[in-house]
């Protein structure tokens, strides 16, 4: 996995670097929703999940967890609490080949971020 981390990038928009969909708008403020691809796995933020693909869902799944209302939530039977407590680590870690996660991040005052995690193939 790579993460690209931008400070600098909150008026430009993300789009797949596979496909070229615009995955996120141009702001992330912006009255459009993001938009998933084919390619995309998951669209996210600190506060919760706006969009998980059917694969890594079902990895989670696997591993104990469900998404309810934007947050992932661990089953009694689930792993490791260290991962609930960190969604980000919980979302990236899934075994997808050649994940590319961006982090888009409006910083100080906003404090907005959103992760966007990409990856090749996958059904
Ligand atoms: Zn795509």
């Amino acid at each position: 996995m790579q993460v690209l981390s931008l400070y600098h990038a909150t008026t430009t928009a993300l789009h797949c670097l596979f496909c070229g969909t615009a995955v996120v708008p141009d702001a992330l403020d912006d009255e459009g929703l993001p938009e998933a691809c084919a390619h995309t796995l998951f669209i996210a933020h600190p506060e919760g999940c706006e969009y998980l693909a059917p694969a890594l869902e079902a990895a989670l799944a696997d591993r104990g967890y469900t998404l309810a209302d934007g947050t992932l939530t661990a089953d009694a039977d689930a792993g490791d609490e260290e991962d609930e407590d960190d969604p980000f680590a919980l979302l990236t870690g899934m075994p997808f080949p050649d994940q590319l996660v961006v982090i888009r991040s409006a910083g100080n005052p906003q404090g907005l971020e959103i992760w966007v995690g990409f990856a090749p193939v996958f059904d």
